[in-house]
This record gives structure tokens, sequence and C-alpha cells, in this order.
């Protein structure tokens, strides 16, 4: 058995331990106040020096006794502001937060790789930088943490993330190359008109007629002016109009939706389209439109060649017939894309799914469960992939 999957199984108390005090306290964003203060006290029990490099961004180095190159590890951290409904005895205890998302699951398997690192910290040919990254869901943590410095002191060669998935069998580690996950932007189209009684309707302009336009001119744009061999999505998931009054016009609402897609110029364009169409649908029926990008995303690009790399010392922790090359792209999104823009990178996808199949369904689902079982082996993979990626290239 491959030496830290050995250890790491010792580690499995603490790790599920870890594991089941981030899923009991979910925090949100960038505010992972509590959170961060558990990674932090961990780390520096272990021994390591601990940066807050932004808010809730903490990061830790180990090696850099020997000469070499510098690998990121990343951990992200922020769970999703919805109930749960797990009936799991270790469930959320703060209301409108749940940890549906895995990311309990990838702070745990990231402390337990620290723990594994710094006792082997005299063997660590180069650095291994421990990331703990916040606000993933809104795609806003990658992006600070590069801003802050992450990607230097010392300067990053290779970054690789970890994600769990409630799908697959557990120890199963799904990967792709090239372009592997959507780009992704959200706005938010502010739709202004004039309200006024329901029953006289030409006195005001019905900012819900204007929204209803934009909104189904969105849909032609996809399927009219982008090419059909594009893979891209455009959603509106919320519009909010009115407080539920049958006889009232109101003055204003918004559209809320999102794009995702794999071509940045396309993104581009799509951007420019959403704007004009917001702005001269509402000019047509006499109002006004807003649009304010709320986030954005790259798409995820898993450098070819540090794939190949990375699976070949994986395949060592969870056996060759357990690497799964990815079948498609995916559409969802990961703000991990903003390390693979700027280093080479793999992301894996780490099964994690319950024993009763049946039970398996999405993350992002407020029943979500994953298996413990799978902490060991994310634990192992970090530490597998760091140790071997910083020998083969001293
Ligand atoms: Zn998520
Ligand atoms: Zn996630």
């Amino acid at each position: 058995m491959n030496k830290y999957l050995e250890r790491a199984n010792e580690l499995v108390p603490e790790l599920v331990e870890n594991r089941r005090h981030f899923h009991r306290h979910p925090e949100l964003r960038n505010e992972l106040f509590e959170t961060t203060k558990y990674v932090r006290a961990k780390l520096e029990e272990m021994g390591y020096e601990v940066n807050e490099i932004c808010q809730c961004g903490l990061v830790a180095l180990a090696g850099g006794k020997k000469p070499g190159k510098c690998i990121l590890i990343r951990g992200d951290m922020d769970a999703l502001p919805m109930p749960e409904d797990t009936g799991l005895p270790f469930s959320s205890e703060n209301p409108g937060a749940m940890h549906a998302c895995g990311h309990d699951f990838h702070m745990a398997m990231l402390l337990g790789a620290a723990k594994i690192l710094k006792e082997h910290e005299d063997e660590i040919e180069g650095t291994v930088k421990i990331c703990f990254q916040p606000n993933e869901e809104t795609f806003g943590g990658a992006k600070a943490m590069i801003e802050a410095g992450v990607l230097e002191n010392p300067h990053v060669d290779v970054a690789l993330g970890i994600h769990i998935g409630p799908i697959a069998d557990v120890a199963t580690l799904d990967f792709g190359k090239g372009l592997t996950m959507g780009s992704a932007d959200g706005f938010d189209i502010h739709v202004k008109g004039r309200g006024c009684h329901g029953a006289a309707p030409h006195r005001g302009v019905s900012p819900i007629n204007i929204g209803t336009h934009i909104y189904l001119a969105l849909q032609e744009l996809l399927a009219r002016e982008v090419d059909a061999v594009e893979q891209c999505t455009l959603t509106v998931g919320s519009m909010i109009f009115g407080d539920g009054a049958t006889n009232v016009i109101p003055s204003e609402g918004h559209l809320y939706g999102t794009m995702r897609g794999f071509n940045a110029e396309l993104t581009k364009f799509m951007v420019r389209r959403v704007e004009e169409i917001a702005k001269g649908t509402a000019a047509t029926f006499g109002g006004e439109a807003e649009v304010n990008w709320l986030f954005s995303s790259p798409a995820m690009y898993c450098d070819p060649d540090f794939t190949d790399e990375v699976v070949r010392y994986a395949a060592d922790v969870v056996g060759a017939e357990n690497m799964i090359p990815k079948k498609a792209r995916a559409t969802g999104s990961e703000d991990f894309a903003y390390f693979g823009q700027a280093v080479p990178s793999q992301i894996f996808w780490l099964g994690g799914g319950v024993e009763d199949k049946a039970k398996r369904i999405s993350n992002h689902n407020p029943r979500v469960q994953f298996s413990e079982d799978a902490l060991p082996y994310g634990a192992a993979v970090y530490v597998q992939c760091a140790m071997e990626w910083l020998r083969e290239h001293k």
C-alpha cells in the first residue's frame, strides 16, 4: 500500500472529527471567521506558520529545506446559503448554511495532508504551498488569493486541487485534460419602468412586460446568434417583480441569471449582447435597464503534461483502474480555473458516493451525503502528488 495512504488511514479518526466539525459549523463566502480560526489552530498545532493573505484566505508552507520547485495544493472552505435536510447527527448548526458541496471534506483532507507533509518535511525536494481558499461558490476566492500574491514568495510552478463528488464510487479519481469545466458569468438585469394602477396600465411602464421580452430575447440570443457547435448556456434563474398584488404595476424588477461556456471570445460577445438586448428592449417599451455583472470565472484548463504526471502519481494511491478520464466537459464551474490560467494545474474529482447507490444525489442538494471513506484517499493523493512532482522536477 502507498505509505502516505497507510498514514492517512491511521489519521481517519482525526480526519472524520475535523470534517464533522466543519460540517456542523458551515460559513459562507469569505466570512469564514470561525472556520479559519479552527484551521489556523490545527496548522499551528502541527508546527506551521500560517499567513492570512486576504480575508479568510490562509497559506502555510511545508518543506523549503531542500532547494527545488513549488507546488500549490488547494482546498476551498465555504458552504452554501441553503438549509440542510440530511438528518445527520452532525448536521449544520448554522441556520441557512450547509456544506452541500463537500468543502468540509476539502478542508479535512488538506489538514490531513498538511500533517503528513510535516512528518516528511525533511524529504520535501522544494516547497509545498498549502492553500485554504475562501469564497469559491461565488467565484471570488481564487481571484482574491491570486491578487494577494498566493502564487509568489515562493513562486508557484504548478497547482493541484481536489473536489469530492457524491455520485462516483469512493476512491475513484476523475480527471480531464484541456478545457474541462465551463466559465461562469452571473448577471442582474435591473429593469426600471413606472409604477401605476393595474386598471390603467397606459399611465405607467410595466417592468414585467419589459422583463418578459428580455427573457425571450435572451433565449433567441442562444438560438440565433451563437454558432451551434459552441457549448454554452444562458439561464435566467429568477425574475423578481412586484409584491403579490393583483392590481399594481410595479416600478422595477430584476432578472438574475448565469452564462456558462468554454470560449472566452464568445463570452465577451454574449456579455455585450446581453447588455444591448436588455437596454434596447427596455427602451422599446419606454423603460430602462441596467446590467450588473455579479461574478465571473474563466473555464477550467487542465494542463495535459501536468495531468499525465499527477495521474501517474495518484494511481499509486487509488490504483490505476480507479483513474477515470472524463468522458465529457462539465458545464459546472470552479474558480480553481484562475489557478489554471496562471500555472499548469489539475483538479481531480474524488469519488465520495455513499454505499447505498439509491441514496447518491447531486451536490448542492439539501439531502446530499458524502462517504467519509474517501477522506484518507484525498489526503494521501495531495501528499503523493506533491512529494513526487517535486522529486521528479528537482
Ligand atoms: Zn459548489
Ligand atoms: Zn465545490
